[in-house]
């Protein structure tokens, strides 16, 4: 049973250390009037879940306070974890700090211990998945996030002066906000589209569902799936598939082997971490093309979950070629290279591919982004797919193709997965999100005081608070005069 007063006696402890860092900042960014005259955030956060909440605290850290948050999830259902994530654990190990920015008392252990106990850390393998949701909500409340939940960004307008966001409130009615700063935090599927085979497109929303869809499992009683994909998601779609008593679940893949090796792993040190956004875009893309080339392990604890069930086939070097209605209408028949499958459902663990034109709230402004095609040789490049990758500046910003074109562009930032090609892995995932939010916090402050310089030169030539009263030095007739006289 979690101990509460635990929880409690770590919420004082983290507001001593706030006390003691001085968190959070008096805020220094001078108020600007909105575009329409009302009011204008120094910051819009399009999203709350663990990249959105990182964000917003290392703006709060660095005395950024002006910022409108929204999120259209519910509050508390951010993110995949209790929506399309079927896995039984995180697959991050459990000791890997994530968004805390150096703050031991705001790590999931920390609160994990406050309500189990830190001799039971120990005893824990992995983080159970919604356990993780847990964590985040009290992130959110621990580190003050303001959020505004059930609202939706719908349309984004660029300019000179600021940004203009369209948004929806939950009882559809539209509003308008201005931002002289966006960060997208939309999340892995914010600016991509599911990849869907060819041949299975016409069957898509009936007969085949993407693993990031509401799949009905409890429907699959007694049923014939496939799964297409050897990744993660679709090991564990396969799994609850076969938990809710599939009659039998084909996994499908074009791999002719079972990968053992995640060698994103092997990208989690500080060196990779603060030194990929720095490499030549030929060492980028080097170096992330053997990591896919690779292939990625599923998680070990994944597998195990599926591996032993008589009632898996695993289908392997499967390249789906065709798919057609079976004569009763309520299944497909895929043909693959390695032969026929009949399913009754197909579900797809293909993942997603970046798509700034897929993202209908970016989709008026994606033609003026710069992506990596634009800057290396298709055949340089290794994988169309990553062609279509925003290109983009050091504090995670759009770059204009067309200089000039969409002026203010470079105002909105993209803190999610599209980030990995020109920033590493700073946007995605738990192991670096605290550094990422670090650096885009850091680029928002340089970008805020530079726009300002003039207002903040003025406040250096006014600035009057004496530090001698006059009374230190009895005697000393020749003090300076008092500012303005
Ligand atoms: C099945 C699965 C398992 C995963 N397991 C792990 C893991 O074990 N370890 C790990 O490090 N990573 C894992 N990941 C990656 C995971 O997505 C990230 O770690 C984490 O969710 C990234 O946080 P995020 O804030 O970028 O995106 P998300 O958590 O997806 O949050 C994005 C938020 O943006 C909101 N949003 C999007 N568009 C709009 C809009 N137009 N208007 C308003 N709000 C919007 C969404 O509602 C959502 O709440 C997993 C991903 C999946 C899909």
């Amino acid at each position: 049973m979690p101990d509460a007063s635990g929880l409690a006696a770590l919420e004082a402890d983290l507001a001593r250390d706030f006390a003691r860092l001085n968190h959070p900042p008096a805020a220094w960014v001078p108020e600007r009037a909105g575009l329409d005259g009302r009011s204008m955030a120094d910051v819009a956060i399009v999203g709350a879940g663990m990249c959105g909440l990182a964000a917003a605290f290392a703006l709060r850290r660095l005395g950024i306070a002006n910022i409108r948050h929204l999120d259209r999830s519910e509050a508390g259902y951010e993110g995949p974890w209790l929506t399309y994530a079927r896995m039984r654990t995180l697959r991050s190990p459990k000791h890997l700090t994530g968004p805390v920015l150096g703050l031991a008392n705001l790590t999931f252990r920390a609160w994990w211990e406050a309500q189990h106990g830190a001799e039971a850390w120990e005893s824990l393998d992995r983080i159970p998945r919604p356990m993780w949701m847990d964590y985040l909500r009290w992130y959110r409340r621990a580190t003050g996030a303001e959020v505004a939940n059930r609202i939706e960004f719908v349309d984004i307008r660029p300019g000179r002066d600021g940004v203009a966001l369209d948004i929806r409130q939950p009882d559809g009615t539209a509003e308008t906000l201005f931002a002289r700063q966006v960060v997208l935090a939309t999340g892995r599927e914010g600016q991509a589209r599911a990849r869907v085979p060819q041949a299975l497109k016409p069957f898509l929303g009936t007969l085949v569902h993407h693993t990031s869809d509401d799949i009905d499992f409890a429907a699959l009683e007694g049923r014939r799936v496939a799964v297409i994909g050897l990744a993660a998601s679709a090991i564990d779609n396969a799994a609850t598939a076969l938990e809710a008593g599939a009659a039998e679940v084909v996994l499908i893949a074009r791999a002719p082997a079972l990968p053992r090796l995640n060698k994103m792993k092997q990208t989690v040190y500080p060196g990779f971490t603060h030194g990929f956004p720095a490499l030549p875009d030929t060492e980028k893309l080097r170096f992330l093309k053997h990591v896919a080339d690779q292939r990625i392990a599923p998680p070990r604890g994944s597998v195990l979950r599926i591996s032993a069930d008589p009632r898996l086939r695993l289908l392997l070097g499967a390249t789906v070629t065709g798919a057609e209605l079976l004569s009763d209408g309520n299944g497909l028949r895929l043909e693959t290279v390695a032969g026929t499958v009949e399913a009754d459902l197909v579900i797809l663990g293909t993942g997603f591919a970046i798509d700034l034109e897929a993202a209908p709230e970016i989709a008026g402004i994606a033609s003026h982004i710069l992506r990596w095609r634009d800057r290396v040789a298709r055949e340089s490049a290794g994988r169309d797919e990553w062609l279509e990758f925003p290109y983009l500046g050091p504090g995670f910003e759009f770059k204009e193709r067309e200089a000039g074109v969409l002026p203010g562009l470079d105002r909105i930032r993209c803190f999610t997965q599209s980030a990995q090609l020109s920033l590493g892995n700073l946007a995605n995932d738990i192991p670096a999100v605290g550094e990422g939010a670090q650096r885009l916090a850091e680029a928002i402050a340089q970008s805020l005081f530079v726009e300002d310089c003039g207002l903040h030169w003025d406040r250096l030539i006014n600035y009057d608070e004496p530090e001698l009263l006059g009374d230190e030095w009895p005697g000393l007739t020749n003090w300076e005069p008092p500012l303005g006289s």
